[in-house]
This record gives C-alpha cells, structure tokens and sequence, in this order.
C-alpha cells in the first residue's frame, strides 16, 4: 500500500532526519512509528502525503510514485489528524469535519449526511453539536471532531501524528479504544505517530521503532516484546510510557513569516514570541488581530485569516479560507 525506497530526507540545513529507508506497510494495516524525539517519526509521516518532499529515494502508494500523483488528489484522499490544535477555531464543527468534502464539492445533502453520520460515529449527537465551535467542546471531543474530519472523505490512508499525546490520561484511553473499534470496523490503513510505547504496543498491527533517521526493528507488539532487536529496544519497550511528553505546540513567533505590519494603534496587550500557538488562538477569540512581542519590541501582528492560513498549512489542505 505504502512503499518507502531508500526514502532519505536531508533539510537544507545540513540535517539528517531519514536516512535510506526501506519499509512496506499493507493495506488495512494500523502501523505505528516509534522512537524518541528528532528520530525523524515526522518526517518520515509527512514524506507520505508530501508535506514534505523526500531528497533522495522513492515513496509509492498503490504502485504509484507520490510525485506523480497530482498533489491535492494525494491530500485530500490522505485523512490527516494532528493534535487538538488543528481545529479551525472560527468555524463551527460542522464545517471543520466538511472540510475536505467541500474541497471536493460534494452536494450539500451529502455532506450534512455524512456530517451526521460521523458525529454519530463517534457518539456526539449531531443536533447538539453540529453548530458548536471547537472552543465549546471538551479537549477530548474536539480530538474525536480530528478524527472524524480525517475520516469525513472517506480516505484510504489516514495519518496520526501525536494525536492523542495533548489529551488527559482518561480521555486518552477513551480514544485509543475508540480509534482501535474504529479501525476495525473501517479497515484503512493507518499510519500512526507516538512517542509512548504502551500507546504503540496497544494500537499497532506492527511497531517501527526508529533512532537517528533510521529504522532500528519492525515487528508485531509480541515481536518486539520477545526478541527486541537490540538494547536500544529493549530499554525502550522497557521504560513503557516514555516519561517526556513532547507536545509539538510551535511558538508563535515561529510564525513571524505570516506577521502583517503593525497599526499605529494597537490598544491590546501583545502577546509573547514564546507563547505558543495554541495560546495565541485563545487570545484571538472575537479578535480580528494580535500584536507579538520580542524582547518590549513589537514584530508584527498576526491576523486570524493569517493563522487559519497557518492551520490549513499545517493539515496540507491551503485552499481553506
Ligand atoms: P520526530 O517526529 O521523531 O520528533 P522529526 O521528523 O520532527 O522527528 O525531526 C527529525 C530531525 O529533523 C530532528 O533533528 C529535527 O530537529 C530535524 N528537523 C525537523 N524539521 C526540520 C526543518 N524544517 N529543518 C531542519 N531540520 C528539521
């Protein structure tokens, strides 16, 4: 189904973050890639739906080169969940989960069906939350509304990016139980992100754990469990839950490429480059705009329109206004 070939990718900078790897994953599979933080986990997830381009080496879906599908018909038929960040704040959950089915100009009856049908799904009764935004909804029902949407086009690969790794224990569980149902049922394939082995131990069909850019052993959970490959792996499966919970949460000021000029007056208090973007969001609600500050200086300020650009970007799905 998915067929990395020596798949490398060097950043401009010099770093090596996938070095020649060489990995199939079938069809209907639940597939799930291991190891610790900057082992290339993420990289090596966005070189499938091309958010990332490979420098060296291939990857097939189907038997087809990914640079030779045509780039929205590769994303758009990849469900893409990232953690609770990636709602559109200002859109309402119908619209968040309709998304990709927009971009696909469904009718409007298919895609309120399908809406239904999804918030059925994951036992969120349509009539209540349909209209809602993300902010009225719960941490973990936002993360199911993530779900869904990567769902909602009916995809044949869905990728999981830490999608659960911002949730409380209890909600975490919940999901990690609803998401294996869900698998099941559905049968996609899915290629799925952790950097916690019980998670990857629970979920996955098989297990990749990665160190340095490279793949260290791929095996069943029993697999991995009965003959780690090495030390490395041993100690890993070993330490279960990794104590570090890195949340991939980017800085605002990461962002300055996306800053507009600031307003001679800008009455509202500037929030810090260091904040994160999840922080930024909260203090844009019912805003039009929010100044950055960097050491008392202002950098700029980024606009709403500007940081949903930044969210769609991240989901690889740009079109969204
Ligand atoms: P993981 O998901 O396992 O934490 P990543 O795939 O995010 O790892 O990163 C792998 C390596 O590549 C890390 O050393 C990281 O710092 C580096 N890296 C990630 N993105 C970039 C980038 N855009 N430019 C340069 N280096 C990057």
């Amino acid at each position: 189904m998915i067929r990395f070939e020596r798949a490398t990718k060097v950043y401009p900078d010099g770093t090596k973050a996938v070095h020649t790897m060489d990995l199939e994953i079938k069809k209907g599979e639940f597939f799930v890639f291991i190891g610790p933080s900057g082992c290339g986990k993420t990289t090596t997830m966005k070189m499938i739906n091309r958010l990332i381009d490979a420098s060296d080496g291939n990857v097939f879906i189907q038997g087809k080169n990914v640079q030779d599908y045509e780039i929205h018909e590769l994303r758009w038929n990849i469900g893409y969940v990232l953690q609770q960040i990636a709602l559109f704040p200002h859109m309402t959950i119908e619209e968040n989960i309709a998304v990709v089915p927009e971009l696909k100009k469904w009718k409007s009856d298919r895609i309120r069906n399908r809406v239904d049908e999804l918030l059925e799904m994951v036992g969120l009764d349509p009539d209540t939350y349909r209209s809602r935004k993300p902010s009225e909804l719960s941490g973990g029902q936002q993360q199911r509304i993530g779900v869904v949407r990567a769902l909602a086009a009916d995809p044949d690969i869905i990728l999981m990016d830490e999608p659960f790794s911002a949730l409380d224990p209890i909600s975490r569980e919940k999901l990690q139980n609803d998401i294996a149902d869900l698998q099941k049922r559905i049968k996609k394939t899915i290629v799925f992100v952790t950097h916690d082995m019980q998670e990857a131990l629970a979920l996955g069909d098989r297990v990749a754990i990665m160190k340095d850019g490279e793949l260290i052993q791929v095996d069943t959970p029993n697999g991995l469990i009965q003959n780690p490959a090495n030390d490395f792996v041993k100690e890993f499966i070993g330490s279960r839950a990794v104590p570090e919970r890195r949340v991939r949460q980017a800085k605002i000021g990461e962002l300055s490429y996306a800053f507009q000029p600031v307003p001679a007056e800008f009455p509202d208090l500037p929030i810090n480059h260091d904040a994160s973007v999840q922080e930024a969001i909260e203090r844009l609600k019912g805003k039009p705009a929010l100044a950055v500050e960097k050491n008392g200086a202002i950098m700029g300020v980024i606009t709403s329109e500007g940081m949903m650009e930044y969210l769609a970007g991240q989901l690889g799905m740009e079109e969204v206004r």
